[in-house]
């Protein structure tokens, strides 16, 4: 054996011993406390993380002398590190068990409970420490299974299963110290948070032993549920029936007309043990599950751990301790990870029913459900006339997809990313959706889904989609319900309370709106208003005035979309009552109206009362190399002016109406992709033109604020000329990452997953904001904006407003809201108020 180290190896945990979280690991911490209120632990050593290290490099404390401290009684070896997250080596127990402790206990608790004991310690020393094949160390306890696995012990290791209980705990703490040092142990536990110098103690403990005379055993316990988080005593017991050794039993916890409870069996113990979870909920500040022994009667209290929750139970946990006053307000804001709330706001998987995973895709929409395949949109919709759930699958989605994605319980794709059509569409409903499960091959003749594994799936069978995980399973799967309960709102007026920046939602539709409204958004902060332009009545309306060949017949045609118009403003209006709205005018290329396919042209051609050839040569004739860099946005303003003049005549009018029996209405108007001042000057010029139209026509007053969407790299770096003429520049930061990065947001995600892998992209861009790059963009673009205009309003309105890490980028840098999907409001005004409290100097 080397020679000891000279630092302090180990320290016996008592109330008053020196023990560090941060050397000793979080269960040592967490034992100490258990100890400081009386609770009965076992004599209990912690060895610092040094002095694991040391063992991990060969160097070996004093092992008889931490032998000695247990005075010959068995002992149990668990991981400490830094947070219980990090996980750390399986846990051994028994160790010190031999030939001569075999004896002891057959002789005094029977040889069925010697053979159990040394059996299992064989086999989790044989596989955890010597490493051999697990395979070979799986025998249920008996006499000869013990003989065997003490031969295969020493056929494999050409040496006598050893008996030293010095030499066990040595070799059991050097398994332990050198897994942690593993590669696959550090990836692991970095994906959990952990540094990657993160460190690992270690406790030995004198095993508590579940025997004697009296009712004996082992068990758990906690105070509430885990999944819902209602105060219910929850757990197990494993009893030994004194009079039979060999038979176990599991009894209840809690008085059960099924059998036996320890409640019935052990009153006195069973209230015990609810004052030491009461003790711990009080003094360690949280829900602890105690795990506990019960030896000759005798209760001892093994170990500690956080109760493992749901999301749900996360939130309700946090507010009722708050409440309780066990923790702060504050406190209780910090402890829910923001992203779980969203888990909240949909129907989820139940995490304790079985799960049969088809496939795995990108989780882009979060929420489950299940439903029929259908395979297209008529289909959807027919489907939904029908009253069934479907799910529709579709390589891609299309703007002409949307219907049936609203007539859908359910999106699943094949392709695309984060920031995709679907996703982005089913983020804004509220809908369950996986885009880009490559793995699927899908025949929509045929509708049929085939995985790789040769699964076939046809039109009707029923599948569930889980957005929030991202698997596709099949059949129907058990559910759980959304839980926008008290808790929920509690913790997040809290969270108002304390966040400096605000939130808003994005919504087209009085729906969107409405959900904008029930999560307490602060406003509509982009409505895309080509998305009104869908529904069967107004496509054609549109198709004849993208047709139009004159000013008069395309006047004609904008003339009918105009109330139409006009109504879908004045109902945003009328639900968003008096808070802000800002409106996106017309954005996406005019050939996304177009039919796709020959029927739709004939149908169109006959709408129009034109020949097919004809609507055939136009409908090429708008078709772009590159439409998302083509004729969009304030490009088609300036080229087709009398769209932007419509809508912002549709949007005064509105705003007269709505302002006449509600709060007073100031509208905000905002200009998309815009890459230069001059375009600005142009739409603005006649913006105020309608303006003054309108206001003499109805003879009302009312004030606008016209702003820029900064999503071509060009209108960042020229933000301080563009915000002479813009109240408030917003960053449109999904189409400024494709600009910035030049990778199509609808196509990266077929490659994505291997560029992420790769670490060529720390993350998805379209996910989580880029800092370094898109990130410099949005501080240039603000920094030269403010300085030409002090008051102009600051805000991101991509998909990475409602990204936690992206709404710390926007907070630190001064922006004054985000805009993100309804949807993910909640989980923006929690992060928004962490990352207040958090770093609480860095107001604005
Ligand atoms: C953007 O580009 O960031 C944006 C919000 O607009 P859209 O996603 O509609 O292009
Ligand atoms: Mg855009």
């Amino acid at each position: 054996m080397q020679k000891h180290s000279d630092f302090v190896q180990f320290t016996e945990v008592t109330p008053s011993a020196a023990i560090d979280p941060a050397r000793h690991g979080w269960r040592a911490k967490c034992l100490q406390r258990l100890i400081r209120l009386d609770l009965p632990v076992p004599k209990t050593v912690a060895l610092p993380c040094d002095t694991v290290r040391a063992i991990a490099a060969g160097q070996l404390p004093d092992v008889d002398r931490i032998a000695s401290l247990f005075g010959g009684c068995l002992v149990s070896i668990r991981p400490s590190p830094g947070e219980p997250e990090w996980g750390g080596p399986n846990t051994v127990l028994n160790v010190g068990m031999n030939a001569g402790k075999h004896a002891e206990y057959a002789r005094d608790h029977g040889l069925a409970f010697a053979d159990a004991t040394y059996l299992g310690f064989v086999q989790s020393y044989a596989i955890h420490v010597a490493r051999l094949d697990p395979d070979m160390f799986v025998a249920e306890p008996s006499p000869e299974a013990l003989a065997a696995a003490l031969a295969a012990y020493e056929a494999e290791m050409d040496e006598e299963f050893p008996q030293s209980p010095a030499r066990q705990l040595t070799e059991v703490m050097r398994s332990m110290a050198r897994a942690w040092e593993g590669t696959t142990a550090r990836l692991l536990r970095e994906v959990k948070g952990a540094p990657p110098d993160a460190a690992l103690g270690l406790v030995v403990q004198e095993m508590a032993q579940s025997f004697g005379p009296a009712l004996a055993g082992a068990g758990s316990i906690q105070l509430v549920e885990g999944v819902t988080g209602a105060p219910q005593v929850t757990g197990r017991f494993r009893g030994h029936n004194p009079a039979n050794r060999k038979a176990e039993e599991t009894l209840f916890l809690v008085r059960d007309k099924r059998g036996r409870s320890l409640e019935e069996a052990a009153p006195k113990v069973f209230a015990e043990l609810q004052d030491y979870c009461r003790a711990c909920r009080t003094r360690l500040r949280e829900e602890m599950l105690i795990e506990f022994a019960l030896e000759n009667g005798a209760l001892r209290v093994i170990d500690a751990v956080k109760v493992q929750r749901s999301s749900r139970a996360a939130v309700r946990i946090a507010v009722t301790l708050a409440k309780d006053e066990v923790i702060s307000r504050d406190e209780a804001i910090l402890r829910v990870q923001p992203q779980a709330l969203s888990e909240l706001l949909h129907y989820q998987v139940d995490p304790r029913a079985p799960r049969d995973r088809v496939t795995r895709g990108i989780a882009a929409s979060p929420g489950a459900a299940s439903g029929k395949l259908v395979f297209s949109a008529a289909d959807a919709q027919a489907s939904a006339a029908r009253d069934e759930r479907c799910i529709m699958v579709r390589r891609e989605t299309a703007p002409e997809d949307i219907r049936g994605m609203h007539a859908a319980v359910a999106v699943l794709t094949e392709r695309g990313g984060i920031t995709s059509h679907a996703a982005v569409i089913a983020r804004g409903l509220g809908l369950p959706c996986i885009v880009g499960a490559s793995d699927l091959s899908i025949d929509l003749r045929e509708k049929v889904v085939k995985t790789r594994d040769g699964r076939t799936f046809r039109e009707g069978d029923v599948i569930t989609v889980d957005g929030t995980s991202g698997e596709v399973l099949a059949g129907q799967a058990e559910m759980l319900e959304p839980a926008l309960d008290e808790w929920f709102t509690t913790l997040l007026h809290w969270a108002d309370n304390v966040r400096d920046i605000g939130v808003r939602a994005n919504a087209d539709t009085p729906d969107d709106a409405r959900t904008a409204r029930m999560f307490e958004a602060e406003g509509i902060g982009l409505c895309r208003t080509e998305h009104m332009f869908f529904d069967e009545d107004r496509l054609t309306v549109m198709r004849e005035m993208i047709f139009a060949d004159t000013v008069k017949d395309r006047k004609v045609a904008l003339d009918r979309l105009l109330p139409m118009q006009r109504a879908d403003f004045i109902a945003l209006f009328d639900i968003m009552a008096g808070l802000p709205v800002c409106i996106r005018l017309f954005d996406p290329p005019l050939h996304e109206f177009l039919p796709q396919d020959r029927e739709g042209m004939r149908e169109l051609a006959e709408a129009l009362d034109r020949p097919l050839s004809e609507v055939t040569r136009r409908v090429e004739a708008l078709s772009e190399f590159n439409p998302m860099l083509g004729l969009r946005g304030v490009r088609v303003g300036v080229t087709v002016p009398e769209i932007y003049e419509m809508q912002a005549r549709a949007i005064f009018e509105a705003t007269v109406e709505a302002s006449k029996r509600g709060a007073a209405v100031v509208p905000e108007i905002m200009i998309p992709l815009v890459s230069a001042k001059r375009e600005v000057e142009l739409v603005k010029t006649r913006v105020d033109a309608v303006a003054a139209a309108v206001r003499t026509a109805t003879g009302a007053e009312f004030t606008y604020r016209l702003g820029v969407m900064v999503e071509t790299p060009r209108a960042a770096l020229r933000a301080g000329e563009i915000a002479q003429h813009a109240a408030f520049l917003s960053f449109g930061t999904n189409d400024l990452t494709q600009m910035t990065y030049g990778l199509s947001r609808d196509d990266a995600g077929r490659f994505m997953g291997d560029y992420v892998q790769q670490g060529v992209y720390p993350e998805d861009p379209f996910h989580v904001l880029d800092e370094d790059g898109v990130g410099e963009l949005l501080l240039i673009g603000s920094a030269r904006g403010r300085e030409m205009r002090r008051d102009v309003t600051l805000s991101v309105c991509g998909e990475h407003g409602g990204n936690p890490p992206s709404i710390a980028f926007c907070r630190r840098s001064g922006f004054d809201y985000v805009s993100c999907s309804p949807f993910r409001v909640p989980v923006a005004r929690l992060a928004a108020a962490q990352f207040a409290l958090l770093d609480p100097r860095d107001k604005k």
